[in-house]
């Protein structure tokens, strides 16, 4: 039985102050969840005091984003050493924002899977199709280009370490989400994929999140999906009660 993943994936918001009243805020209501596991993606620089406010609790704490390299002169990159020291269990990687606006590509987003696992980050690895990819019938193809490449070389018994996030492009922050149907059809997809590449157990342990417009009111229909291992919440992270809302959904 896989155990679901809620993650709050606060993008470029949130003032150091601001973040610690949100994960105060949050903390209050799940502190002590075991049943799912609850993580925080603050901006690098609200990261520490997050961390601060959730130690002893079962809240974790994630990055949004990593260097693939180990130090030096990397200007403006962050090392999975300086998030190690901050308590920082999850990262992000390979989001549809770093791709699009960055540049990012498969061969660097895998680049960063790779040191992430070997140095015991969790990586929530982003997939996901355009709108005009969609509609010309490209999902499946587009989705499995970026979940070969960006899983080449991860062995079969390092899936139980990775979240893959299903994120239609469309679907983010549009307030336009994925039918339950359309979600479910897609992360059965990748996990037959998952099977296909390194096998079955790794296909049954590997946890795949939705994101697209999540919020409490969705969320139930979602997570109900038998291949919906939770969810990476965009918007509706940015409020305690929304967020608190969509793990409760998932409990
Ligand atoms: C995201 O950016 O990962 C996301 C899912 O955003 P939203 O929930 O706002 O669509």
């Amino acid at each position: 039985m896989r155990k679901k993943i809620i993650a709050g994936n606060w993008k470029m918001n949130k003032t150091i102050e601001e973040a610690v009243e949100l994960a105060a805020a949050i903390k209050r209501d799940l502190a002590d969840c075991k049943a799912v596991d609850v993580v925080l993606c603050p901006p690098f620089t609200a990261i520490k005091s997050v961390s601060d406010v959730v130690s002893e609790t079962l809240i974790n704490v994630g990055a949004q984003n990593m260097s693939s390299e180990e130090e030096g002169a990397y200007t403006g990159e962050i090392s999975h050493n300086m998030l190690k020291e901050l308590f920082v269990r999850y990262v992000i990687l390979g989001h549809s924002e770093r791709r699009e606006y960055y540049k990012e590509n498969d061969y660097w987003i895998n680049r960063k899977v790779l040191k992430a696992l070997e140095k015991k980050l969790r990586p929530i690895l982003c997939v996901g199709e355009k709108l005009e990819q969609r509609e010309a019938g490209e999902t499946e193809k587009v989705v499995e280009v970026q979940i070969r490449e960006g899983l080449k070389g991860v062995p079969a018994e390092a899936y139980a370490d990775v979240v893959i996030a299903y994120e239609p492009v469309w679907a983010i922050g549009t307030g336009k989400t994925a039918t339950a149907e359309q979600a479910q059809e897609v992360h059965a997809f990748i996990r037959g994929l998952v099977r296909e590449m390194v096998g079955d157990q790794a296909a049954q342990t590997v946890r795949i999140q939705y994101g697209g417009s999540m919020k409490p009111g969705n969320a139930p229909e979602l997570l109900a999906q038998p291949d919906i291992d939770g969810g990476l919440i965009g918007g509706a992270a940015l409020e305690a009660s929304s967020f608190v809302g969509i793990v409760k959904a998932a409990l």
